[in-house]
């Protein structure tokens, strides 16, 4: 008994989604003394959705293993190559299926959206209706906690992160590379040469959007400028709402080029994009590459200073802080070179 509420405290406690889906998975194979307890979600755009391993445990390993955070969506196993789990997802029913006398035992895990994965639980005896009930109450209690997260780390308009938890991803993202090292060979060398990019996009004169149209139609292009980021950028890139009319992406790319490319490729959609009422809208960007020792603060300060050049040349572009260095158009610290800026 106190070891249930031991594991239940400390899986309320947490403020980390990773950190709660390995504590969930610690949670099962403390409970059931399983042979292998695995979470999986379902990510990726619809029609096109794959199983991510966030978070898998043997019996005597005593780490879990998961995917890493920014692998690539194509190396994952596609939802309909395992067609169990995703019946236990769209059936939210419970599925147990017996191979080699290993019974393997699925639980559908839920948000308030709906089902968003499952948990699969591998033992020889199966998990008994005791058992199956504790499974499910330890769910809705994850369930409960991811809701408060969602509640107090997105905003409430757009579903985008909000600015609140930029900081912590910021130092997570910058110090991803250190992790690599606990990864095996494989993943290894598909992170390395792999950098992180931070990109500030403003849309252009939203101001007379308001003016002209209403703040409805205002926030319905801001939903929608949202849908179109989502759409743009892969599922690991981090998307954030800034308050107002303001998004951060924080992006994996291997190099300058690819980072450019991504951006412009979003700001090219957004321009092709038919608003309803307000018609073409357009976004100026500007990125910047994440260093080793950077800080939240100075990244974005670059981004922006290369926003503030997009802004001044003409909107609708994209702007690249290095590139602007390079040029001497922009130069050290905060100075600007209005000869060429005007
Ligand atoms: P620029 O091209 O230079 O960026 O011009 P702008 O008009 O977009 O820039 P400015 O920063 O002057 O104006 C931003 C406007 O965004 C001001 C405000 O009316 C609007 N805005 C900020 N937050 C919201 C919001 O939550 N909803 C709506 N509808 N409008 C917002
Ligand atoms: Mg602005
Ligand atoms: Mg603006």
């Amino acid at each position: 008994m106190s070891e249930i509420i031991d594991h239940l405290a400390s899986l309320t406690g947490l403020r980390d989604r990773d950190t709660l889906d390995v504590s969930l998975a610690h949670a099962m194979r403390d409970f059931l003394a399983p042979q292998r307890v695995a979470v999986y979600r379902l990510v990726g755009d619809q029609g096109e959705e794959r199983w991510l391993t966030r978070a898998a445990l043997l019996a005597d390993s005593p780490a879990a293993t998961a995917d890493p955070a920014w692998v690539d969506l194509d190396s994952l196993p596609r939802a309909v190559e395992r067609p169990t789990w995703l019946e236990c997802l769209t059936t939210g029913k419970i599925i147990e299926t017996r191979v080699d006398g290993i019974i393997t035992t699925l639980f559908p895990v839920m948000s308030d959206t709906g089902a968003v994965g499952v948990i699969e639980i591998q033992n020889t005896r199966g998990i008994g209706t005791k058992s199956r009930r504790l499974v499910f109450g330890v769910l809705r209690i994850y369930r409960n906690v991811q809701t408060l997260l969602d509640y107090s780390e997105r905003d409430t308009l757009t579903g985008l992160l909000n600015r609140k938890i930029f900081d912590d991803s910021f130092y997570k993202v910058s110090s991803l590379p250190l992790l690599d090292a606990k990864l095996d060979e494989g993943e290894r060398r598909h992170a390395s040469g792999s950098r992180y990019w931070l990109g500030v996009v403003d849309i252009d004169h939203f101001k007379t959007v308001n003016d002209r149209f209403g703040h409805l139609i205002g926030d319905e292009v801001l939903l929608l400028l949202s849908r179109i980021m989502r759409g743009a950028f892969r599922f690991s890139d981090q998307l954030y709402r800034f308050g107002g009319e303001e998004f951060v992406v924080l992006l994996l790319c291997n190099d300058e080029g690819d980072a450019a490319a991504a951006f412009e490729r979003f700001r090219h959609v957004v321009g092709e994009y038919p608003f309803p009422q307000a018609g073409k809208i357009t976004v100026s960007v500007g990125f910047t590459a994440i260093e080793v020792g950077d800080t939240p603060a100075a990244a974005f300060e670059r981004a922006d200073r290369a926003v503030y050049h997009a802004k001044h040349n003409g909107r609708d572009q994209v702007s690249n802080h290095a590139e602007l260095m390079r040029k001497g158009i922009i130069e050290d610290g905060t100075r600007v070179s209005d000869v060429e800026l005007f």
